[in-house]
């Protein structure tokens, strides 16, 4: 370990404070503290921000939902809306993580949280995002976990959150609280792909602060649920996911909404499997049509070629699960 300082503030305006001089903000710590362990993170000076009133669940006037950011995996999981109409975030939830860390760690963290890249870990082995400039170990190291989608040649590790992956299917709005106001960001945007600078994670100004995440109103009932594909069936992240939301109405599909995780550098959102979807009537068919798309624009690296056809039967598969196979 290494010299650092400790703030823990009560309110958003010291938080804000703390945060403009450079303060990175902590709550649950399971992926901050890691890191700093490892030495692969060295920030001057921790902010503590758990005490802030940030926890609550609540549905919103429009008919979404808000999750604050120090909501734990655990209570959002089983909080009974989030079980009775978004059973899609619920089951990424409980997917993710073990029932300890579960009970610690919160929704901003957890899609703040940063690439199981072995090498990004690893302080001996070249890295773009940890230290850029200095390479990229992965792209002709051993890649088999990585991205195939949006990656770029500066980077090409995936993004490792599972609850991420539902909030962008589910198209939520990431709530920012800064020195400048108040801002809401679609998560598609907030989450950043690696171009040339695959050290900049997240669309977050100096000092902002995540306050909420917002699921915006979608017609009812809304059939959805997430599924993860992984070497191991617990406490292991995701080398394919698919997290599906379809609304029915007369037999025919409405609203179709489709993202993957463990594929793409960020929880990639999937268009074209969508409107495949949408004003069809469920069918085998039509489950196999719209999840051959699913991996479309896909640059598989040397070890991960699998990942092209596992993506698509991860999608064919949740949907038969959510649809039937009529
Ligand atoms: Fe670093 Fe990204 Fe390359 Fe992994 S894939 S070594 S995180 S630059």
């Amino acid at each position: 370990m290494y010299p650092f300082s400790f703030t823990k503030v009560s309110d958003t305006r010291e938080a804000l404070q703390a945060g403009r001089r450079g303060g990175r903000y902590v709550a649950g710590g399971t992926t901050l503290v890691d890191l700093m362990r490892e030495t692969v993170e060295r920030p001057h000076a921790l902010v503590d921000i758990s005490a802030l009133p940030l926890r609550e669940i609540t549905v919103t006037e429009r008919g979404g939902l808000r999750i604050g950011a120090l909501a734990r995996m655990a209570e959002t999981a089983t909080h009974p809306v989030v079980r009775r109409s978004y059973p899609v975030i619920s089951e990424a939830l409980q997917l993710g993580a073990s029932a300890q860390l579960r009970n610690m760690a919160t929704i901003g963290g957890n899609i703040m949280q940063r690439t199981r890249c072995t090498y990004f870990r690893d302080v001996t082995a070249a890295c773009n995002k940890r230290e850029p400039g200095s390479g990229c170990a992965a792209l002709h190291g051993f890649n088999r976990s990585h991205a195939i989608l949006g990656t770029s040649d500066h980077c090409v590790a995936t993004h490792p959150s599972d609850v991420a992956v539902a909030f962008a299917a589910l198209e939520a709005v990431v709530h920012l609280l800064g020195p400048d106001g108040e801002r809401g960001v679609p998560i598609v945007e907030f989450l950043l792909r690696p171009g040339d600078t695959p050290q900049r994670e997240q669309a977050l100004r100096p000092g902002e602060l995540i306050t909420a995440v917002e699921i915006p109103a979608h017609p009812r009932p809304l059939k959805s649920g997430y599924l993860k594909v992984r070497d191991r069936q617990s406490y292991e992240f995701a080398l394919a996911s698919a997290a599906i939301a379809l609304h029915l109405r007369g037999g025919v599909i409405r609203e179709a909404k489709v993202a993957a995780g463990g594929v793409g550098t960020v929880p990639w959102k999937l268009p074209a499997v969508e409107q495949r979807l949408i004003g069809e009537r469920p069918s085998a068919a039509l489950w196999a049509d719209a999840a051959a798309r699913a991996a479309d624009g896909a640059r598989p690296l040397a070890h991960n070629r699998f990942k092209v056809e596992l993506l698509g039967r991860t999608v064919e598969r949740q949907l038969r699960t959510l649809g039937g196979t009529r």
